[in-house]
């Protein structure tokens, strides 16, 4: 049963980079009181800080450089604050608890030191921001996220175990939420053992879409820095505009495809359990945002256009071709031993090219590379870079009059070396080189959007 007065709010690191933010997004949760669980994202650079110390071999200055960063972000909020002793105090303790694993000897060779590591963010910004709502007035409460966020032992991309997690927030955090707000950490989790993982980069608004999940909430907010989710990346053109609806496969394609504002995974429980998702700046919340329902009131052919960036075109030939069905299955075999998703696939009689998500430094390319091996082993691989994703979102795709033609005509000056339809009608992606991507994704949106 929907829990039709229970609403979850998201505050991304830019809505907790300092006090001012964090007021604006204090006076949010005060000013609904269907807000009863917030969940935070560690303060805008804590995160990326944490994974330069955890990937990168570090002198011991260098270490203890980074640290001081990190703590002048957070002790700059606690001053703003007035230093409230017993706040100083929680801080101090983890950011000492943090240096020590900043320092640990394995902690370059080990996942589980490293989401160790990587969880002091979101813990450093969810004690400061509980401060923030009790100032504001609100009765709040922090509480640690790991006693309910089970997942399983994939640390720097842990898996959520559903059942579990519904079962421990039913138990755990329900009863708390009766009597105050309760201020969480996104991003973390922890395994059977309690140990500490992480769901990957951006996996805090996956935590609030999960806990909204388990908890039967209506509505779940994204608290941003942009008014919602755009037509396209409005630093590729500034003629995006703020969409005021998406449906929740449009949204999922989108977050798939390549943009930025919401975590690719954090479609799957909305649409599960119907959650309506919003999506909205913490620095501008009159403005409103962009609702992510079920059933939308328009479903226009052209929704938004995306870009991946990063991306590698392979190509495999085997000259036995006459073997080609066993073939495709080996290649694919391999692929998914990986778990990797191929998004793109074109086959010739003599060939197959799929494109791989490839972003520098990734869990993705390292298993690219392990692939990539694997392959060669038994047929040929041929390996392009410097490729971009092009993805236009939208619905009835495959079937509308002219939707293709349009797309096409805009961009038949460009070189596309990939175009497939998506496996729904919800998308249409090109491969592009990635010098001619902006320009791309400029026609067609001037093309589909703004004549
Ligand atoms: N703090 C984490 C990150 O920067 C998670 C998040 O912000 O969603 O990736
Ligand atoms: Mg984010």
């Amino acid at each position: 049963m929907k829990n039709v007065n229970l609403h979850i709010a998201k505050f991304g690191g830019t809505s907790v980079a300092d006090l001012e933010a964090m007021q604006k997004c204090a006076k949010i949760v005060a000013n609904d009181p269907a807000t009863r669980l917030v969940v935070v994202s560690a303060s805008a650079g804590v995160t990326n800080h944490l994974v330069t110390l955890s990937s990168s071999l570090l002198t011991h200055s260098q270490i203890e450089e980074v640290l001081q960063q990190i703590s002048n972000i957070q002790l700059h909020i606690l001053h703003a604050l007035g230093e409230p002793a017993e706040l100083a105090e929680k801080l101090d303790s983890l950011m000492l608890a943090m240096k020590e694993q900043a320092f640990h000897e394995e902690l370059l060779h080990r996942d589980d030191l490293k989401d160790a590591l990587l969880s002091f963010g979101e813990r450093m910004s969810s004690l400061l921001f509980t401060e923030v709502l009790r100032l504001n007035g609100v009765n709040a409460e922090n509480f640690d996220v790991r006693k309910v966020l089970r997942t399983d032992s994939v640390f720097t991309e842990a898996a959520p175990q559903l059942e579990q997690i519904e079962q421990l927030a039913k138990q755990f955090l329900l009863p708390e939420m009766a009597q105050k707000v309760i201020v969480t950490q996104g991003f973390i989790g922890a395994d059977e053992q309690g140990r500490t993982t992480t769901l990957g980069r951006g996996g805090s608004d996956f935590t609030a879409a999960l806990l909204a999940e388990a908890l039967n909430a209506d509505v779940c907010q994204i608290w941003t820095d942009v008014v919602g989710v755009y037509t396209t990346d409005p630093r590729i053109t500034s003629a995006a505009k703020p969409l005021p609806e998406l449906s929740f496969e449009e949204a999922a394609e989108m977050a798939n495809f390549g943009a930025k504002v919401l975590h690719p995974a954090t479609m799957e429980p909305a649409l599960r359990k119907n959650i309506r998702v919003f999506v909205g700046s913490s620095k501008e919340p009159e403005k409103g945002g962009t609702w992510i329902v079920r059933d939308c009131e328009q479903e226009p052919p052209y929704r938004a256009i995306t870009r991946r960036k990063q991306q590698v075109m392979v190509t495999v030939k085997t000259p036995k071709m006459m073997h080609a069905q066993g073939f495709l299955q080996q290649v694919f075999t391999i692929i998914a031993a990986h778990n990797l998703s191929v998004d793109l696939v074109t086959t010739s009689e003599i060939a197959v090219s799929f494109t791989l998500d490839n972003p520098a430094n990734s869990v993705a390319e390292k298993l690219n590379r392990e692939t990539l091996e694997e392959l060669k082993l038994f047929c040929d691989v041929v390996i392009e870079r410097d490729y971009d994703l092009v993805t236009v979102v939208g619905n009835n795709m495959h079937s509308a009059a002219g939707v293709s033609s349009k797309i096409f005509s805009s961009v038949r000056d460009y070189n596309l070396r990939m175009i497939c339809y998506g496996a729904n009608p919800h998308n249409m992606s090109f491969l592009v080189h990635q010098d001619d991507s902006t320009e791309i994704v400029k026609e067609l949106h001037r093309c589909l959007f703004e004549s």
